[in-house]
């Protein structure tokens, strides 16, 4: 158990040490200001509107997690699945939050940030927020702990990690003590392993759930009303199609659901990475290559058109055959849907002109 402890203590003053020589370079802060003109990101006070484009702020955010990855000892990944996490869950609800012109998109209240006794909920100094057991750490070197700059903010979160330690289980406790939602520990740590799994930030990219051709037929029929169950709206789009048709992923995921349900017969649930939920339900079956936990890529086989549904498991025929697709988007508490319709339509035009071009260039 001391040795633990000494463990501990240990890393923690080379943690310190790393993040002195790696954030603040050594000889003070005119060296992270210097790596301006080289076109480097600065790691101190990056903004969003400094990039030209989405591919050049996620270029920016990556480095920085890895600078702070770097300092800390913390896998990038993790990072990045809490900022993802953070990002998903403010968008659209503030967008006028500073944190949407920051590079990353962590907010932490003043009260967390400053200590929740400390008289002054504005408090950017070091020394008095931990005086008040404040979350708020300086990383960027300037003497100030500022909760509207990124390098001060993932060199909080680090910290706070760095009481639980480094497995994923551990990195699972931390995230939990932190948010006190389950929900929140969930996503967090399935974009970490999305995001280590690939390497890469960006998992955009889509695909149509069904082969594409003229065996299948879909409508909008976005909130008509449904018989069986009672008063519920249909939430999702009906794509009619022969009983065994592949059903595919439409995007990179993670299989979150998987197994029957009442109204859904056999159904898969995935969670991508924007933290939307897609939705599958009435199949016949699952590829045996998928189960929960696992990473799908866009166009992956994970189950066949059927009419599952409607009754105890294994309920079968009690109407046509055809994929149930929906989309939920989690809001940190609740979570709804929205109508898949345009998207389905979108990534289906996609994937015909894809298969177009390539035909011309053979
Ligand atoms: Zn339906």
């Amino acid at each position: 158990m001391l040795s633990l402890f000494q463990n501990i203590i240990i890393r923690r003053t080379m943690l310190c040490l790393c993040a002195a020589v790696i954030l603040w370079g050594g000889c003070g802060i005119s060296d992270i200001t210097a790596a301006q003109g080289s076109g480097l990101p600065v790691v101190n006070n990056s903004r969003v509107d400094s990039y030209s484009s989405s591919a050049d702020i996620g270029a920016a955010r990556k480095e920085l997690y890895e600078q702070m990855s770097a300092a800390t000892g913390i896998p990038w990944f993790r990072f990045a699945a809490v900022d993802q996490y953070e990002r998903t869950i403010a968008k659209k609800s503030k967008p006028d939050s500073p944190a949407t012109t920051r590079l990353t998109g962590i907010t932490i209240t003043p009260a967390v940030w400053s200590g929740p006794l400390n008289p002054n909920q504005g408090d950017t100094s070091p020394a008095s927020i931990s005086f008040f057991g404040g979350f708020g750490r300086d990383g960027s070197g300037d003497g100030l702990a500022d909760p509207e700059n990124d390098a001060d903010v993932l060199y909080s979160v680090a910290n706070h990690l760095l009481q639980y330690g480094d497995s994923a289980n551990d990195f699972s406790i931390a995230i939990w003590e932190y948010y006190h939602n389950g929900r929140a520990a969930q996503r967090i740590n399935q974009f970490a392993k999305l995001f280590e799994h690939f390497g890469r930030l960006d998992l955009s990219g889509n695909a149509f759930p069904l082969p594409l051709g003229n065996l299948y037929s879909y409508r909008s029929t976005w909130g008509t009303g449904r018989s069986w169950g009672g008063a519920r709206i249909h939430e999702g789009t009906d794509l009619f199609a022969p009983q065994g048709m592949t059903v595919r992923s439409t995007c990179y995921g993670i299989v979150e659901t998987k197994g029957w349900n009442r109204y859904g017969g056999w159904r898969i649930g995935i969670r991508d990475i924007e933290n939307r939920y897609h939705y599958y339900a009435h199949l016949a079956g699952y590829d045996k290559s998928v189960s929960r936990g696992d990473i799908v890529t866009p166009g992956q086989t994970i189950g066949w058109v059927g009419s599952s549904g409607y009754g105890n498991p294994g309920t079968q025929g009690k109407f046509p055959p055809h994929l149930h697709y929906g989309i939920y988007r989690d809001r940190g508490i609740i979570e709804w849907a929205f109508d898949p319709y345009p998207l389905l339509k979108q990534w289906e035009n996609k994937e015909y002109k894809a298969l177009k071009n390539k035909k011309k260039v053979h």
